[in-house]
């Protein structure tokens, strides 16, 4: 371990550079072209490091995605990153990156430029030093995780279905791993009600708002913060004018759930809501479109072994279940064991204080080659 870790102690400056330069070019997933420009320039720093380019999924409305091999192997380990970022166009024009006390910010450092860069640097460690993995490697570099993989997540679950491990290189607070994420469902709800003058002839009107005031209650009812259960109604709007009785509402809802059995239960009854109101009709779309990613003996399991090595290195670290989902969530579901939050040390996602700790990307990538190593 100890040459892995010199190694990447000596690419300290490349590392800054590099993500310097990642950060600099904006990536927001639904500017295809603007995504795409990212993806080529993360691509290309794989193809030097040693990987070959299996398969470009080109796509015609998101940034296209790449599949990567790195070494030989029966087996294979599937290495997790997305290069879009939930930032504006022209926001890394605005925020370049900086530094300050040894505190990387800009958009998209933490999620997850940085931890995109790890899994380079690691590879980079492996490549120099000739190191050959057991698994082969296969890198997936994702353009749409920022709303939820429409495009990619068949991709991941194809590969994921063959491989032994997933990594993914999400951030971490504290040194903390990811060994549990929530999954996600996501739902609008459509009420339409008959409308009425207010004044005149209200009894003839039926008020989809009012419809809706009492949909929000109920939805929101079956929050249970016991089994880590959420329902969020986020979005609303609805009506015409304050003198006519509401013909239409609207609403988008949010709901979180822990286990794969909530996942199904809490889907089936927001899909099979019935009216409160008499002459209100009601339609709710939706479906769960992370399913929750458990906390396995297998996922605790990998999470051990990082652990050791984490620990090794310097860093102790604990394992946690996050309320947001990532694209380990589709690995996960599938049986496969996942570990993630494997990227840069730092904070802020999808805020103005987004940053990175530059001083540990050295190690943390080389806690990544280690793992890999002794998989
Ligand atoms: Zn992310």
């Amino acid at each position: 371990m100890s040459q892995i870790l010199d190694y990447l102690q000596s690419q300290q400056s490349a590392m800054n550079e590099m993500l310097a330069q990642w950060v600099n070019q904006d990536s927001p997933t639904y500017h295809k072209d603007v995504v795409d420009k990212m993806g080529q320039m993360t691509m290309q720093a794989f193809l030097e490091a040693g990987v070959t380019l299996a398969t470009t999924h080109t796509q015609p409305k998101y940034g296209d995605h790449y599949t990567m091999h790195y070494g030989e192997g029966g087996s294979q380990i599937l290495i997790l990153c997305h290069f879009d970022t939930v930032w504006a166009l022209g926001e890394a024009t605005r925020r370049p990156f900086t530094i300050e006390n040894g505190i990387g910010y800009g958009p998209g450092t933490y999620d997850m430029k940085a931890g995109t860069l790890i899994a380079l640097f690691a590879l980079k460690a492996l490549h120099h030093l000739g190191l050959k993995p057991r698994h082969k490697l296969v890198y997936m570099l994702t353009a749409d995780e920022e709303i939820s993989s429409p495009t990619s997540r068949p991709l991941i679950e194809a590969e994921g279905r063959q491989s032994n491990y997933c990594l993914v290189l999400e951030g971490s607070v504290n040194h903390s791993m990811t060994t549990a994420r929530k999954g996600i469902g996501r739902f609008t709800m459509h009420i339409t009600g008959k409308a009425a003058h207010a004044g005149v002839e209200p009894q003839k009107g039926v008020s989809a708002i009012e419809e809706l005031a009492r949909q929000i209650q109920a939805l929101h009812a079956m929050t249970d913060h016991t089994k880590g259960v959420t329902v969020n109604v986020g979005v609303i709007s609805g009506g015409e004018r304050p003198n006519i009785v509401a013909p239409h509402a609207s609403a988008e809802i949010d709901l979180r759930i822990v286990t794969q059995a909530d996942a199904k239960a809490y889907c089936q009854k927001i899909l099979s809501l019935q009216p409160f109101l008499e002459g209100c009709q009601l339609e709710v779309l939706g479906s769960i479109t992370r399913w929750p990613f458990e906390e396995t003996e297998a996922n605790l399991a990998l999470f051990e072994q990082a652990k050791l090595i984490s620990e090794q290195l310097g860093m102790p670290t604990n394992h946690r279940q996050s309320g947001g989902g990532s694209d380990g969530n589709f690995t996960a579901a599938l049986g496969v064991p996942t570990l993630d939050g494997l990227g840069a040390i730092g904070g802020g996602a999808h805020a103005l204080t987004e940053h990175v700790v530059l001083e540990y990307l050295p190690k943390r990538a080389a806690l990544l080659a280690e793992l890999i190593m002794r998989l």
